[in-house]
This record gives C-alpha cells, structure tokens and sequence, in this order.
C-alpha cells in the first residue's frame, strides 16, 4: 500500500505542464497534435491499434513522436494535459490511471477553441447533426462568409486552427466530444433531438447521455443562441434544469406558443431573430425530419445575420447528404433508397415515415440496445417484407416474426440482401436500407455498408 502511494506520488510529480500527449490518431487526434506541437508543446501521440498512412504522414511532416498497437504508459502518465479522441472509450484502464492523477483530459475541439477567435456554430443532436451541420455551412459559404466545417465532418477543427483562419467555423459535435468539453463554448448552438443512442457509452443511464448532450450550452452567455426543437420531450423536460443563459430559439413543424420557427399555410416562417418567410416546396430536403433540419439551419444563419435571399437560396439549392435517404437507382419498378447512416431506431423511424410506397425494410447489425417497438407500427403500416442483415439476428426474428410478413434472413453479406430485398419486393415498391444499428459485424462502417448497397442494387 506504502509503496503503491509512493509510486502515485512520484507520478504525479513527474508530470510535465508543458507536454501534451493525444490518444488516438485518427482525424481529431492527428490535427490536435499539430495543434500541439506548432503551439511549442512537447506533443506525443499513442494509439493502442494501427494508424492509418495518412495520420503518420502528417504527423512525421511536423515532427510529431507517436506509437501505434499499444500504449506506453511512461510516455503518456507524465503529460500534463490529456487530449482524448472520442473513441477512447472514458473508462479504458489508461484513461482511469489518468484521472486517479487527476491529469486533465480533454477533447480536441476543447484543445482547438483556445486557439481560435472565430464565432463557433456547433450541433447535437441524436439525429440529423451531419445533415444540418452541411445545410448550415452550405448557407453560410454562399453567402460568402468566411467559414470552415469541423467536428464528425472534414478536417478537424484542430488542424484548420493550426493551419488556416476562418471567421466561422460550423461543428458536428457527437456526445463523446462534448463529454470532454468544460470551457468551450458555442456561439450558436443547435440541439436537435435527444433519443437513446450509445447508452452502453452512458452506463446505460438516459441521463448521463442527456447531461453529455446540454453540455453543449455550457458556457453560453446573453449574448449567444441556443437553437432546438420544441417538440421534442426529452429536450422539453430536461430544459430548466441547466439554467440557461443564451437567446432561445425553439421550432416547431408547426406554430404555437413560445415557437419562433414553424410552417403556417405551406409557408416556412420565423418570427425571430429577424422576420424570414419561404415556400416549404421550395426546401430542397423532403420529410419531417428535414424540415427540423432547415428550420435549425435557417435560423442560425438568420442569428448570424445573414440576408433572407441567400438563405432562400441556399435551402432551396442544397444537395443531401450522402448515405442519408438517398435514392440509389429505381431497377425493375422497385426505387432503392441508402439510409445506411440510420444507425439506430429513431432515424430509421423518421426514414419509415418519410416512405410514400410499400417498403422492403433491409435492417440489422450491430445491436446497440435497441428497443424496436418504436418502429412497429410504421412497419406493419408500411412494410411488404423485411430482410435482417446480420451476423445475430435473433433478436429481430424475436421482434418482428409474429407480424407475419415475408422475411429473408441473411447472414452473409450486402449481396445477398440486396437480392433478397429485390426478389421480395413488387413494383412499384422501395427497398430501404435504413438498418438501426451500426455497422461493425459485416462491414468496416457505414459508408462502407451505403456503398456496398449502391453497388449491388447497380448490378442488379
Ligand atoms: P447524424 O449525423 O446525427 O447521425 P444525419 O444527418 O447523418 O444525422 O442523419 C442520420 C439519419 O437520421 C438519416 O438517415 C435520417 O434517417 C435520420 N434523420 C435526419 N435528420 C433527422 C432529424 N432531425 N430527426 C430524426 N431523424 C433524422
């Protein structure tokens, strides 16, 4: 006991203020430690698995030391600050020996917001953070404001402060990031929803999942906007108890009391911070949840000051997003449509709901808790056939079987999914990808699962 207190102390004592140390290269990781290193940190980088080419590349060009397959603690238990990458989990063994010395951990765009006087937009949500985050950059960058997009999306806000300038930067903030955030703080922020996701990160505690979401206002003064939508229970439940500080802007799909956004008479209107109105026809992203999407969108960058035409336009002209509903091709009468970043149940919901055709529902993968009853009325008004795409699917035979309808059960791959959902469905029928669980049983993530569908339902 004497002994180990020893060792703890002599630990602790041999931390250095002046040593930042970054676990996990990936994105975040790799840009926090240029960050470090051109800031005149003595920066070390370690990642307990491989890191990709491009991440090494990068950090050799700046002179960076890292180690990749394992973690030595003698180089890392002597950092004086700790900037973690979100997929660290927070209660690996290295991350807890690091709190016990109570060396602060960080997120990098924690790291990053020191360095950078630029107006920050940031973005949670449990769905449409990625849609709205690239609906908001694209107003913002045609309205030729000076802007940079960061967080989940692109390069990381880490290396464009090392490397760049920008008078805005617009942020997808997941919840790991802001787990590790304490003095950031957002200029605008935007919370779209909170449903259970990643609840096995959470202790399986619905409130620590919603703390990690609010921390997104943390820090906010009078002076800043905080975005989210009305309707939402979680979100209205929870709401006083944080004490918030900055302007509220709450939307709604429809008007009433205390809601400054919503559609009245085919018309998209908000009430503040300035007047705007458009046609909802002329939005370019169909469905509830993409009008959430260009609600919040739109009233950022009317907080932002940015002129009602250009935002007109730029809702009206804005592409999609890859992965997210996106029609594939329509093969024999039958449409396909690529949910594949519908990684849990409430999106696939929104995805169900937005279906103007009998479906064929492909789902499956990586469970992550999922409580299916959520989507069970949405399936049995909307669904032909289902197939499971998965490794274990047991728990969506348990489910959904009794319904009764035609199911494909596979195992193997997207191929066969693909001809399974094909073979099942009729004319005039849409085959929707839109598995509510992850990824990582059959497939590296969920591009790669989007893109091997595109591919098979091309080969069709
Ligand atoms: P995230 O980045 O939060 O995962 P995305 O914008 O990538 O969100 O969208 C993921 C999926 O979530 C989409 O495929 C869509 O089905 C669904 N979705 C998008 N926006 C919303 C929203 N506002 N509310 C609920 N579901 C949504």
């Amino acid at each position: 006991m004497q002994k180990e207190m020893e060792n703890d102390n002599n630990l602790k004592e041999s931390r250095q203020p002046g040593r930042i140390v970054v676990l996990g290269a990936g994105e975040s990781g790799a840009g926090a430690a240029v960050l470090a290193k051109l800031k005149g940190f003595d920066t070390f980088v370690s990642d307990a698995s491989t890191i990709k080419e491009k991440y090494k590349a990068q950090m050799d060009k700046y002179g960076i030391a890292w180690e990749e397959g394992h973690h030595t603690e003698a180089l890392i238990l002597n950092a004086g600050e700790v900037v973690k990458s979100p997929g660290v989990p927070n209660d690996a063994p290295l991350v807890l020996k690091l709190k016990a010395l109570g060396t602060p951990i960080i997120s990098e765009i924690e790291f990053a917001g020191r360095y950078t006087d630029a107006k920050m937009v940031c973005i949670t949500g449990s769905n449409g953070k990625t849609t709205t985050t690239s609906l908001i950059y694209h107003i913002f960058k045609s309205a030729g404001l000076d802007v940079g997009l960061a967080g989940n999306i692109g390069s990381s806000l880490a290396l464009q402060v090392a490397t760049t300038h920008h008078d805005y930067y617009v942020i997808e903030l997941s919840s790991f990031q802001l787990d590790n955030m304490y003095a950031f703080r957002a200029n605008i922020a935007v919370l779209m929803n909170i449903t259970p996701d990643h609840l096995d990160r959470y202790d399986y505690s619905m409130q620590n999942y919603v703390d990690a979401k609010f921390r997104i206002t943390q820090n906010q003064t009078s002076e800043d906007a905080f975005i989210y939508w009305n309707d939402d229970p979680v979100i209205r439940r929870e709401l006083a108890k944080y004490g918030l500080k900055a302007r509220a802007y709450p939307f709604a799909a429809v008007k009433k009391e205390g809601v400054i956004a919503y559609v009245e008479e085919g018309e998209v209107k908000f009430d503040a911070p300035i007047a705007f109105n458009m046609e909802q026809e002329e939005l370019a992203l169909c469905g509830t949840h993409n009008l959430y999407n260009s609600l919040a969108a739109g009233i950022s960058a009317k907080v932002a000051g940015i002129d009602n035409a250009y935002i007109r336009r730029a809702l009206s002209d804005f592409k999609g997003v890859e992965h997210r509903l996106e029609k594939v091709a329509t093969v024999g009468g039958v449409q396909f449509i690529n949910d594949s970043k519908a990684t849990n149940v409430n999106s696939c919901w929104y995805a169900l709901q937005s279906m103007t055709t009998p479906t064929v529902l492909i789902l499956g993968g990586k469970d992550k808790g999922n409580d299916y009853s959520e989507i069970e009325a949405l399936v049995r008004q909307k669904c032909t056939a289902l197939v499971y795409l998965g490794l274990h699917n047991e728990k969506l035979h348990q489910f959904f079987d009794a319904m009764g309808l035609p199911v494909a059960d596979v195992r193997t791959g997207m191929k066969e999914a693909v001809e399974a959902a094909y073979r099942l469905a009729r004319k005039g029928d849409t085959v929707l990808l839109s598995p509510c669980c992850s990824s990582f049983d059959l497939f590296q993530n969920y591009e790669d699962r989007g893109d091997q569908f595109k591919k098979y339902v091309r080969e069709l």
